[in-house]
């Protein structure tokens, strides 16, 4: 098999290499030290991804996205992570989901909502599923009715109403759409009984309520979204009612853009490594203990061996 990358892939590394070089790890600590979450969010550095493609690069090149395979997201995943991982999930929240719009999306659900997110360097996806009682339960769902998740969207006319609550929702406090779970047979279980739709943030009756704090990752803002009777139209259920086939927003499909769950997860890890790896042999090279460089110790060569 041949690993080679192609050119297209080694500009995307290389541009992100020097993104998170160059913008991102200057800001790092400096953000996560800020104790309110909320506060350690930064538009700018979004802004500036946004607009070297970071954002969009999942959208299919017919709808006007770079297009990029899976290899290259993890390519920059794993880039982007090396300067701070929170930001670079941060992005990959909208590869992830804009490509579920383009996956299962109808022609005219693309066209309302593609467009605008490719347009807007603030505009930012994410996904809606877990809830304070309803983690695990979402991903083996039990045949049980009452296992699993319990925000309910019943129709009225041409809208649904939706009452419930989600939490640890990534992008909650800065997201302008959302893919969200709702349960539209209480009766039925979880996979037959459970309907997705697109809410956009300005949504009446839907408020986003904490964003929860993290050590290391306070910039990756995972927050509670609190629906009392919100009003969504039936344009914007996502295929089949009672037919929300669950996409995790860390596993699932195998064929989608939540493929890519497990795959950027891995690629963020490695990212992080790679980069301590390389601070802590710079750091053996450079710094003298007892008379002698670091590396020349024994313990540290098999420690970094
Ligand atoms: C950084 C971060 C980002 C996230 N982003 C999102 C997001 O964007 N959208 C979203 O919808 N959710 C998101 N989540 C939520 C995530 O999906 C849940 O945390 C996850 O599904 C686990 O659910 P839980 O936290 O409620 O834990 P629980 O399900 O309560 O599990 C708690 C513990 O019990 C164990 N356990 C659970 N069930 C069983 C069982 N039947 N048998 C044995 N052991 C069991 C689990 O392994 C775990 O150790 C995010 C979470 C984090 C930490």
């Amino acid at each position: 098999m041949d690993f080679t990358l192609s050119n297209e892939q080694r500009a995307w590394q290389m541009t992100a290499r020097k993104f998170a070089e160059e913008e991102i790890r200057p800001i790092s600590l400096e953000r996560d030290d800020i104790d309110d979450p909320r506060a350690a969010f930064d538009w700018q550095i979004i802004k500036k991804g946004s607009k070297l493609g970071f954002r969009t690069m999942a959208v299919p090149k017919e709808w006007g996205g770079h297009g990029t395979d899976f290899v290259t997201q993890a390519l920059v995943m794993a880039e982007l992570a090396k300067g701070d991982s929170a930001i670079s999930k941060t992005f990959s929240q909208c590869w992830k989901w804009s490509h579920l719009i383009a996956a299962t999306c109808s022609e005219e659900q693309k066209r309302r909502f593609l467009k605008p997110f490719l347009e807007d360097d603030t505009f930012l996806l994410g996904k809606g599923i877990s809830e304070p009682s309803a983690g695990s339960d979402n991903r083996l769902p039990p045949e049980d009715p009452k296992a699993g998740l319990k925000l309910k969207a019943e129709r009225h006319g041409e809208e649904w109403i939706l009452n419930g609550e989600k939490c640890f929702i990534a992008n909650a406090s800065v997201g302008k759409l959302f893919f969200i779970d709702a349960r539209t047979d209480p009766n039925a279980p979880l996979r037959q009984g459970t309907t997705m739709f697109l809410v956009p943030h300005d949504t009446p009756g839907l408020r986003i309520g904490k964003v929860f704090n993290k050590s290391g990752w306070r910039f990756y803002q995972n927050g509670e979204m609190i629906f009392e009777n919100a009003r969504v139209p039936h344009a914007n259920v996502v295929g089949p009612v009672n037919g929300s086939d669950m996409k995790t927003h860390a596993a699932g499909d195998r064929t989608g853009g939540d493929l890519f769950g497990d795959l950027e997860l891995a690629a963020n890890a490695l990212g992080v490594c790679d980069d301590a790896c390389v601070m802590a042999l710079t750091l053996a090279r450079t710094k003298t203990q007892a008379g002698r460089a670091l590396f020349e110790q024994q313990l540290i060569q098999l420690k970094l061996n």
